[in-house]
């Protein structure tokens, strides 16, 4: 057996930043990427039926194909359920979520280490930007969800780790960072650290030309966060904020540590503060016992507020919750049908975000994101952008007048109008 490997990811952002790391770790060790591995990784998710659905069926063609092949199966799917996991077909060896960075000594013969309290990662797939973790696990306790109990406690990483890591990456001639955690905003809880202190330390450096952040939960945004925000060149305008029903009943149910209020009161100041800012927000279909009327007090909520586009989420029963077990769960056909509502709502408020951005100039970071004659890349305020395709934009900054929308593919066409 040679040291050949594949590793598959499935789910969020962390995971792709966890298993860009190991693969990092392998690389440096002897091990080979291959598309005809010895060794398979799969890096699995729990968040819905469909993310475990998906790895076993990776898992099954995998051991069809290669049956000689030994597969390793780490993360929240193998956490949740270890048992079932290490009897699919193939499978030789599973770590969970707190021992996931156990395959690489695994792999590398060496003494398995103890289960450890944090450990960090961060992606290097794409040129121009990286996730890089800075925060593991959950102290909250949503009834609807499954993640925090396989990811376990909130942990994180020190500050000064992550500025290390920040110039890591910068080395790497990478120009953004989305700082990514189970519970981001949770940051330094246990260290004696902030999030917000965090947030300061990165502005001051500037080792970095652009950072994100991404999902934070809104009862963990502060005043001081926004402004720093709103004062920084490097904290970009762009709000990821869960809220999942604009109903507080149904926000209730959910365990949610926030009423529709304070979520109002958290996006008015970001909107006043940078009226430019996009604000994605989070909303979960179909969430047993949500009644006609809940639903319609969550839609004029949402038409009420100042917000960019929505991430919607179906609703998927996760095994050992506690919204696994209220009544009445509600029919597939109906969950589809608020699915589809939230995502027509979604397109209208994103249409109305980058019509109101047209005419008017922003810099935007070009990717390695190149179709049909076109090249994409993001504002700082995360308006998609295509301009005719010229190899020396990639991974370079620059100042762009939005001159078009392109209602079908949701993104706008912009004119080059300098290059500062
Ligand atoms: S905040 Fe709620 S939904 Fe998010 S990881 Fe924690 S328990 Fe899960």
């Amino acid at each position: 057996m040679q040291n050949r490997f594949h590793i598959a990811t499935l789910g969020c952002k962390l995971n792709y930043s966890e298993s860009s790391h190991i693969a990092r770790e392998l690389q440096k060790n002897g091990f080979e990427k291959s598309s005809y591995p010895d060794y398979f990784i799969l890096n699995t998710c729990t968040v819905t039926g469909v993310a475990e659905k998906k790895a076993r069926s990776l898992i099954m063609n995998w051991h069809r194909r290669f049956p000689n092949s030994i597969i390793i199966v780490i993360g929240c799917f193998a956490a949740r359920d270890k048992e079932l996991v290490e009897n699919l077909p193939g499978v030789a060896k599973v770590f969970g979520s707190e021992d996931k960075m156990n395959v690489i000594p695994f792999l590398l013969e060496k003494t398995l280490i103890e289960k450890p309290l944090f450990f960090a990662a961060f992606s290097s797939s794409e040129r121009t930007r990286s996730f890089l973790k800075i925060q593991d696990g959950c102290d909250y306790h949503c009834s609807y969800c499954a993640v925090a109990r396989v990811r376990g406690k909130s942990r994180s990483d020190t500050i000064a780790n992550v500025l290390t890591n920040l110039e890591k990456i910068a080395q790497l001639n990478c120009k953004e960072v989305v700082l990514t955690g189970v519970n981001t905003g949770d940051f330094g809880r246990g260290n004696g650290e902030t999030f917000t202190q965090l947030l300061k330390e990165i502005d001051n450096r500037k080792l970095i030309e652009r950072v994100r952040i991404s999902s934070i939960e809104p009862n963990l945004i502060t005043g001081e966060m926004i402004k720093m925000f709103a004062n920084s060149n490097i904290l970009m305008p762009h709000f990821h904020i869960p809220l999942q029903s604009g109903s507080n009943r149904v926000l209730a149910a959910m365990k949610r540590r926030y009423k529709t209020e304070l979520f109002e009161d958290i996006v008015y100041q970001i909107n006043t503060a940078m009226p430019h800012a996009c604000i994605a927000v989070d909303m979960i279909s179909g969430f047993p016992s949500e009644t006609e009327a809940d639903f319609e007090e969550t839609i004029r909520f949402l038409n009420s507020m100042p917000i960019s586009y929505l991430h919607v989420f179906t609703y998927s029963k996760r095994p050992q919750t506690q919204a696994a077990e209220m009544k009445p769960q509600m029919k597939d056909s109906m969950k589809k049908e608020r699915t589809k509502i939230l995502l027509h709502l979604s397109e209208i408020k994103k249409i109305s975000f980058y019509n109101k951005h047209l005419n008017t100039k922003r810099d935007v970071l070009f990717e390695e994101d190149i179709k049909n004659g076109s090249i994409f890349g993001f504002t700082d305020n995360y308006i998609r952008i295509s301009v005719p395709f010229n190899e020396n934009l990639i991974n370079q900054i620059k100042k762009i007048e939005l001159t078009e929308l392109n209602t079908t593919k949701s993104h706008c066409k912009k004119t080059i109008t300098n290059s500062d």
